[in-house]
């Protein structure tokens, strides 16, 4: 199954559904388009066709009925009655009918007798159908091909004092130029057939091939002709037929354009719909990254400073609440680390004297130890421990005392030299270590510390109290070991100190070395 888990991944999904149901909405429409023109045009074929219908039916009405007036004029009848029976001049007649009819829309018109011979009009007797002359009664319309083309012909018989003296004989000709007229007025191709073989058409090609009443399409060179039928009804001769044609190429052209236009509007709509994605995915997936790799930096610890924007959108929001949040775990930060410097501060010092502990000597002496292996130095320690303190605490009281620790750590510092390191290694006893010093140097500043100690009486409350101190002092080179370089300087020095104790307190002993040792410190 397919799992959208990320947005971009659902977002491009959504486009793509987009994409489809508009290529698909568009295509359906296009089918659907497609039927309806082609049901459109099926329809206009048939509309046109009745269109022409009506008209080649009035035409036939209206030549009837002129050749009605005609046959119902009495001078006609007159002068034809005395051409016909009497033979009289034939000129008069020829301008009698011009006279009296010279307006009328026709395009031939004949004159003839009883028999059928020819008394006026055009000499062409082609028109003339002998079937036609026969019929004694109604006005005879028919269609007849001639040079000229295809003519309409209305036929009627004249009759004078109830006596048949002859027929009139009007047409109207089909030529060239009236195809084309009706084939302008209904924008489609108009054919006229004999029987059933093309007589007349504005498409040469066509002259002389067959067309049967039963045919649906005429193939014209690369284009197809839909025809129909134009119903004649009443006309008596039946080997003339219309039939009325619409180019398929044109409908199809039609299609086709509709097609390119759809085609155009599916390719940029998708591509539109592409471009829009993209766009909002690129929008919304560089400050969505932006975010994530702020809280992966968040998540190893790191606090990156988050600038803040002026907010359009979400993220905007979300970006700036980031900024408040991790300003504010900075600031917590910040606190921790200086409760934390604090602490480690503490930790190394000790409270009453803030001087470094016992257990920052373990830390230190590593670094000291290399460093004079570095330097190829020796190290120097001085313990130095309070005499009879205990007394000190017993006389005074323990707050007295620890005013005296106080102070001598004060004496001490303000002793020392900014290399020395000073410690207070428990109750009243202390070791300063330094680096690179002659026993004569760290005797002299044992001596300096001495002296002060014993001419600085500490003030307590009233009272003065007097001290002394007693110093064991160590100079030796470090081994690689450093614990046995440590524990051999606090031992050594711890020994020169038992043995100032011992030999009377207020004192400095320096531990003295062996052979080996003493080597080293002779030139
Ligand atoms: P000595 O000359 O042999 O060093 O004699 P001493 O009395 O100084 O030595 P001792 O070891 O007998 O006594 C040390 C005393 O120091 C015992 C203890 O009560 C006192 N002391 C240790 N730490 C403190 C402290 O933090 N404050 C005070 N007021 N007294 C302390
Ligand atoms: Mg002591
Ligand atoms: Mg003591």
């Amino acid at each position: 199954m397919l799992r959208l888990t990320t947005f971009r991944s659902r977002l491009i999904f959504y486009i793509f559904i987009i994409s489809v149901f508009l290529a698909t909405a568009l295509s359906l429409s296009f089918w659907h388009t497609q039927n309806i023109l082609l049901t459109e045009a099926n329809q206009q074929l048939q509309r046109t066709s009745r269109l022409l219908d009506t008209y080649l039916a009035t035409e036939r009405s209206e030549l009837e009925r002129y050749a009605g007036i005609v046959r119902e004029n009495l001078r006609m009848q007159e002068y034809m009655y005395v051409v016909t029976e009497i033979n009289a001049e034939r000129e008069p007649l020829d301008k009698l009918f011009l006279q009296q009819f010279g307006w009328l829309p026709i395009d031939n018109r004949i004159l003839t007798n009883t028999k059928g011979e020819i008394i006026s009009g055009n000499t062409n007797n082609t028109i003339i159908d002998p079937m036609t002359l026969n019929t004694k009664d109604g006005i005879k319309i028919h269609y007849v091909q001639t040079e000229d083309g295809v003519e309409l012909v209305a036929c009627s018989p004249v009759y004078y004092l109830k006596k048949l003296i002859g027929y009139v004989i009007l047409t109207r000709t089909y030529d060239f130029e009236k195809l084309r007229e009706l084939e302008n007025i209904t924008k489609g191709r108009v054919f006229v057939t004999n029987k059933d073989v093309i007589a007349l058409s504005t498409i040469p090609s066509l002259i002389k091939k067959p067309l049967l009443p039963q045919e649906k399409n005429i193939p014209v060179m690369n284009d197809n002709y839909i025809v129909t039928q134009i119903k004649i009804n009443n006309a008596t001769n039946n080997n003339i037929r219309f039939y009325f044609g619409v180019s398929e190429s044109r409908l199809l052209n039609n299609i086709k354009r509709f097609r390119q236009l759809l085609i155009f509007i599916i390719t940029f709509g998708i591509l539109g719909v592409l471009v829009l994605g993209l766009i909002f995915l690129r929008d919304f997936d560089k400050p969505i990254k932006q975010l994530l790799a702020i809280t992966n930096e968040v998540a190893d610890g790191k606090l990156p400073s988050v600038t803040k924007v002026t907010p359009r959108n979400e993220i905007d929001y979300l970006r700036n609440h980031f900024s408040n949040m991790i300003r504010s775990l900075q600031e917590k930060q910040t606190l921790i680390s200086k409760a934390q410097t604090e602490l480690e501060v503490l930790a190394i010092t000790d409270t009453l004297t803030h001087l470094y502990n016992r257990r920052h000597l373990l830390e230190v002496f590593p670094k000291l130890q290399a460093q004079a292996q570095r330097d190829k130095a020796p190290l120097a320690a001085i313990i130095i421990d309070i005499d009879h303190f205990k007394n000190i605490n017993d006389e005074h009281g323990h707050l007295a005392g620890d005013q005296c620790l106080v102070e001598f750590s004060a004496l001490l510092r303000s002793h020392s030299r900014t290399n020395d390191y000073l410690f207070r290694l428990g109750g009243e006893e202390f070791l300063i270590l330094t680096l690179g010093e002659t026993t004569k140097g760290v005797h002299a500043v044992a001596e300096k510390i001495r002296k002060a100690t014993e001419q600085t009486p500490v003030q307590y409350r009233n009272i003065h109290i007097r001290m002394t101190i007693s110093c064991g002092i160590c100079v030796e080179y470090p081994t690689d070991d450093k614990e046995q370089s440590l524990n051999s300087l606090l031992l050594h020095s711890d020994n020169a100190l038992y043995t100032a104790k011992q030999t009377g307190r207020n004192k400095i002993v320096v531990h003295q070395h062996d052979d080996n040792q003493r080597k080293k410190f002779s030139p």
